[in-house]
């Protein structure tokens, strides 16, 4: 047996602590990408309610338009009574049909705005049932990894325990070696590959690969200082 089994086993628990801790930090993250996911649902809803308001502001306008002339139209029909002269009264009567051709005009223009309020109407029932969905989707999945962080957080508490207890058989020295390489390059200790360092792919001297082969002393990689072992 290789004597750095005590650190091989620690680093594999360490390879599991980096995964976990990795996926701890990542979740926080994916729920806001998730949330973003919304993002565009919400704009397509806003952009449709203010479409709605815009084509509701136009019946409107042309409600008062036609308001406005057909009350101008009865003010006139007051005024005609009091004329005397024939051509005063045809003239009255011309303005009257021009200010009717107005609110025909008008009308058309309203009718028009109510059909585009209808479709927009319509849009946004779309918009609000697409966000809905959408929402449904995304809170399901943010559960999904709020229940992985609670696993996650759990796994890390165990392997944490675990990794008290396999230190336990680490000699000192071999410890400390360990931990200065540990954030420094990963992993840590790494197999001869025929006579090459299996971190950075270096060939070792020789004598380097000899003296891992004997398999009694802690041998570090001649370029990134890994600690090497014969598999
Ligand atoms: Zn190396």
């Amino acid at each position: 047996m290789s004597i750095v089994q005590p650190l091989l086993v620690l680093q594999e628990i360490d390879a599991r602590i980096r995964m976990l801790q990795q996926e701890a930090r990542d979740i926080p993250l994916r729920k806001e990408q998730e949330k973003m996911r919304l993002l565009g649902a919400q704009t397509a809803l806003t952009e449709a309610l203010t479409a709605q308001k815009g084509a509701q502001a136009r019946v409107d306008e042309a409600e008062l338009d036609i308001k406005v002339r057909r009350d101008k139209i009865i003010t006139l029909r007051g005024q005609q009574i009091n004329l005397r002269t024939n051509k005063e009264f045809a003239a009255m009567n011309l303005e009257i049909s021009t200010i009717e051709g107005q609110i025909e005009s008008c009308e058309s223009r309203q009718v028009a705005a109510l059909d585009h309020v209808a479709v927009m109407r319509a849009r946004v029932g779309e918009c609000q049932k697409k966000l809905q969905e959408d929402k449904a989707a995304v809170d399901g999945y943010i559960q999904e990894l709020q229940a992985r962080l609670v696993t996650v957080q759990t796994e890390l508490a165990q392997a944490e325990a675990e990794r008290q207890e396999a230190s336990k058989g680490v000699p000192t020295n071999f410890n400390s070696v360990y931990m200065r390489l540990r954030d420094r390059r990963w992993p840590p200790v790494v197999a001869l590959e025929g006579n090459a360092c299996g971190g950075c792919h270096l060939t070792q001297p020789p004598s380097v690969a000899h003296v891992v082969r004997r398999n009694n002393s802690l041998v570090a990689c001649q370029t990134c200082g890994r600690i090497l072992y014969a598999p």
